[in-house]
């Protein structure tokens, strides 16, 4: 079959000039491309913030809702059409300040879903506020005082809550975050991919010219492994990815932490329980909890 073309919508990406979302946007059009998903099969759901608008600008069904609310709203799609392929786009605020509940919540569940974090440390929608994974002390361009608050470590937060796929990526480095998004959409069972977006509005810390010096790849290291083989393995694996991801500042790691396929997805948990899940429409599905 031949590739699909045509990802791109006519809605024109009103971002600053130089954004690291661009680099974000690039990688997702050629990642759907190179899966030729089906448009009417793929929905793209956001939450709020600059990374809210990435729906308008993709040529499949998207939501654009509330602030923090992109996973439920996704979890919701996804188990009323399990076949459908559902991605998260949001940012750090978004995601990891009022929506962290979900973010937990979906490891802990291991839905089939795929989350993208635009993670570039500033509420940039607001004027440049510190946001969950800005580092304690620095301070941006946009603060009058450095940050008094220890960040949030995406990478770490999505280990320990159960997520099943975990990676890294960087939004300049878009043939590595192209072949990151396919592999997560690809992976059955939650998968997140963090990814170091520059604001070049409101973060002259953590620029493009920091993470270009500080980003290494780990597929680059023959000893690396990321992928459980055994549900024996899983603790071993974890215990090294956890370990990975604590690196941060002159060099930041980015690429596959883990994978564990090991894993039901909450779809095949419900499928247990419920008769006649996914096969049937929703609205006519006979319930029987046991317990
Ligand atoms: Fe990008 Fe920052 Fe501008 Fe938002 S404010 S579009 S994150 S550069």
């Amino acid at each position: 079959m031949e590739p699909r073309k045509g990802y791109k919508s006519n809605v024109w990406p009103d971002w600053c000039p130089g954004c690291g979302n661009f680099g974000i946007l690039t990688a997702l059009y050629k990642a759907l491309e190179e899966l030729n998903l089906d448009p009417s099969e793929t929905v793209i759901v956001s939450g709020i913030g600059c990374s809210g608008k990435t729906p308008h600008f993709v040529n499949v069904n998207g939501v654009h809702t509330l602030h923090g609310r992109a996973i439920p709203f996704a979890t919701g799609i996804k188990l009323s059409n399990p076949g459908l392929k559902v991605i998260v786009h949001g940012g750090d605020g978004d995601l990891l300040g009022i929506g962290a509940g979900h973010f937990v919540a979906l490891g802990r569940r291991n839905i089939d879903l795929t989350v993208i974090l635009h993670d570039n440390g500033v509420y940039g929608l607001t004027k440049g506020q510190a946001s969950p994974t800005l580092p304690l002390k620095v301070k941006t361009k946009s603060l009058a005082k450095p940050n008094i608050q220890q960040p949030v470590n995406p990478v770490l937060l999505a280990l320990s809550s159960g997520y099943t796929f975990v990676a890294r990526g960087y939004a300049f480095d878009g043939m590595h975050l192209k072949n990151l998004i396919k592999m997560a959409v690809q992976h059955r069972g939650a998968s997140f991919i963090d990814v170091l977006q520059p604001c070049v509005t409101f973060n002259d810390v953590y620029t493009a010219d920091f993470y270009r010096k500080a980003v290494y790849k780990l597929d680059g290291d023959p000893g690396w492994d990321p992928v459980v083989k055994t549900p024996e393995e899983a603790s071993i694996k974890l215990l090294r990815a956890i370990e990975k991801s604590l690196e941060w500042g002159d060099r930041i790691p980015i690429g596959v932490f883990y994978v564990n396929p090991h894993v039901s997805a909450f779809e095949d948990r419900l499928g247990e329980r419920l008769k006649g899940y996914p096969s049937i429409n929703p609205s006519n599905m006979v319930i029987e909890m046991d317990g």
